[in-house]
């Protein structure tokens, strides 16, 4: 009798002992998983708090809602992974915004004839540095012989080299051989003077036939904006000529001999950035 009621005290104490055994494991499993979501949520809320810019807000908000339904079903790397997945939210939502404002497509090539002339040419340099433009300079083969520190200059700027023949005579006066001189040896002058070929001809007062066309291989330029620079000599005037018909692709025509040109030029180049136009060479708007 009293051995069997000591048996059945120790059957209770072993009882007690398996389900203090069974259940301690289990409860601070429990515990150790409570903690990790709640850290992982924390983790995750912090990183989208410190995503600045409000036009995100929207987005933050519903990935956070995403975030804590995904959290509960989800351990360990919830967190980077939606942070990754954010990213591509933000890439895609900032591409969108920039989209309005800037196309890449939207180019338009500038162009300066009949220099390099010592005042004017540096002052449109200086200009086209400001807003980050590459230009095309049709040089006078005469001009570049008088002034080839400015051709110089033109070329360590970064800006394509063009053929305009050597003394502005209409070409198509010329006969062959002498229209061949004109611009063979201003390509030469352009080459020697500052180590870059004229990789275009633009024939003055853009005069061309059959014979002037077989004088050279380099491909002929021309314009659509004409800006009347050498005819108006107003400064203002600039800006109205390229307001009216300048358009995506269009090459302007301008002129770095005349001190109006380059007196117009800032706000010619202010209007067009402000349109969404990046300045490009002819070669690159023609490739
Ligand atoms: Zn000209």
């Amino acid at each position: 009798m009293e051995k069997a009621r000591r048996n059945h005290r120790y059957f209770w104490i072993d009882i007690t002992f398996l389900i203090v055994m069974i259940a301690l494991p289990i409860s601070t499993m429990s515990l150790i998983t409570l903690i990790t979501k709640e850290s992982a949520v924390t983790q995750a809320s912090t990183k989208i708090e410190t995503t600045d810019s409000h036009k995100f807000e929207l987005v933050n908000s519903n990935t956070l809602g995403n975030l804590i339904s995904e959290t509960s079903l989800q351990k360990g790397n919830t967190a980077s992974s939606l942070n990754q997945k954010d990213s591509t939210k933000y890439v895609a939502k900032d591409e969108e915004i920039k989209g309005d404002y800037v196309d890449s497509n939207k180019k338009v090539a500038l162009t300066f004839d009949d220099g390099p002339h010592p005042k004017v040419t540096m002052q449109i340099l200086e200009i086209l540095k400001k807003y980050d433009a590459k230009a095309t300079f049709f040089m006078l083969g005469n001009m570049v012989e008088k002034y080839p520190e400015i051709a110089k200059n033109v070329q360590r700027a970064g800006h394509e080299l063009g053929n305009h023949a050597w003394s502005h005579l209409d070409l198509t006066n010329l006969g062959a051989e002498a229209a061949q001189n004109e611009i063979a040896e201003t390509s030469a002058i352009i080459e020697n003077t500052t180590g870059q070929k004229a990789t275009e001809f633009r024939p003055p007062y853009g005069a061309v036939d059959g014979t002037v066309r077989n004088q050279t291989d380099l491909p002929f330029i021309f314009w659509d904006v004409d800006t009347l620079d050498w005819k108006h000599r107003d400064s203002k005037q600039l800006l109205t000529h390229v307001k009216d018909i300048t358009k995506e692709g269009s090459t302007i025509l301008m002129h770095d001999i005349h001190q109006s040109t380059a007196d117009g030029l800032d706000a010619v180049l202010a209007y067009l950035q402000s349109e969404g136009y990046t300045f490009v060479t002819v070669s690159d708007l023609n490739n």
